[in-house]
């Protein structure tokens, strides 16, 4: 009996070695949802989940991270993908690894309603193989300190209590996306009026957040952002705020929006900023401009701003998405202007190679 513990606990030991002792549910916040505030891909303990666009069709991929594969998430090759009928069809997006519960948003092919406008989308949760459809359709989701945060088709915003209860609504009108849980509370961006020395106010987005777990929470801007970079996209490495200024340079400020800093001279491609240890990786990309010389440039910099950014590499194509995954020593990129937009990098920016599909 003795000897069986002992043999259990030695095999027990290897297994989790062999992973590295974590389990999904254990994955640090920012490769479960941090980096990708877009939510369009989430890590788990052997793969990434990444939505995709394939031949006109957006659907749910598989990457392996042992065999270091794509394949598509629903296995059945006479499948469309596209009908309620696919374990996976019609991902919508809110990819969401919620300590092991992992979570999406799917089109509700019956719901007629829904058709024509795809507003609306449903909560869908990986149960038995497949995603099940929700009850009822709503706009977006996250799950934050236990709670269910929804916006509501009729453009509310508000949250279902954790452990049951009704739908406590905390704003009637709301335009909160780009969602992130950050400690105590939800991180987001609004399209919104926004201070302008000149003349007086000019639309424009803030990064908003609400605190989770109260039912009297209101929304608290923290930072305004001129209109024109890319749509309010904001990253977070859980101690501070990145965003850009109107000249494309890399700023932070702290969670509550002291402390602002400017981290860069160069132009910086926000939605491409990721941390990893001690460092920052980012890439450089004119969306304008397809010709602009700096384009397809990558960097990284300590995350103490000690020193300046150093350039890795410069790639014939732009980095649009650059994707950290837990326990793996290379990003997955996405290349803008390539048919088959994604590829691995080694961190330091060398050995570019294409994904193989299983
Ligand atoms: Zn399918």
């Amino acid at each position: 009996m003795k000897n069986m513990v002992i043999i259990l606990c030695a095999l027990l030991w290897v297994i989790c070695a062999a992973c590295g002792g974590k389990t999904s549910g254990d994955l640090p916040y920012d490769y479960n949802a941090m980096f990708q505030i877009e939510r369009i891909y989430c890590d788990t303990e052997d793969t990434l989940l990444l939505r995709y666009l394939v031949g006109g069709n957006v659907t749910l991929l598989e990457y392996n991270k042992e065999l270091g594969m794509f394949e598509y998430f629903c296995k059945d090759a006479s499948c469309g993908h596209n009908t309620n009928d696919c374990i996976a069809g019609n991902v919508v997006g809110d990819l969401e690894n919620n300590h092991g519960e992992i979570s999406l948003l799917r089109n509700n092919t019956n719901d007629i309603s829904n058709r024509d406008t795809q507003r609306y989308a449903y909560i869908s949760h990986f149960n038995n193989g497949r995603f099940e459809l929700g009850r009822d359709p709503i706009g977006s989701f996250i799950h934050a300190g236990g709670h269910l945060y929804v916006a509501t088709v009729d453009g509310g915003y508000g949250y279902f209590p954790s452990g049951g209860g009704d739908f406590i609504l905390l704003q009637e009108e709301s335009h909160f996306i780009h969602k992130a849980e950050i400690g105590e509370y939800i991180y987001g961006t609004e399209y919104a009026d926004i201070t302008d020395d000149d003349s007086g106010s000019r639309r424009g987005y803030t990064i908003s957040r609400l605190k989770t777990g109260d039912p009297e929470a209101e929304f608290e801007v923290i930072k305004e952002f001129p209109i024109g970079n890319l749509g309010g996209v904001f990253r977070s490495d859980g101690e501070y705020l990145y965003y850009e200024d109107e000249e494309f340079r890399l700023m932070r400020c702290n969670l509550d929006g002291g402390n602002e800093t400017r981290m860069t001279d160069i132009r910086v491609y926000i939605q491409s900023v990721v941390y990893d240890g001690d460092y920052l990786y980012f890439s450089w990309y004119n969306r304008q401009d397809a010709f602009d010389p700096d384009n397809g440039k990558y960097y990284r910099m300590k995350r103490d701003g000690s020193s300046p950014p150093e350039l890795l590499a410069h790639f014939d194509n732009a980095l649009d998405t650059i994707i950290p995954m837990a326990d793996c020593d290379y990003f997955i990129v996405g290349m803008a202007h390539t048919q088959d937009w994604l590829y691995i990098i080694d961190k330091d920016g060398s050995n570019l190679r294409e994904i193989p599909w299983e």
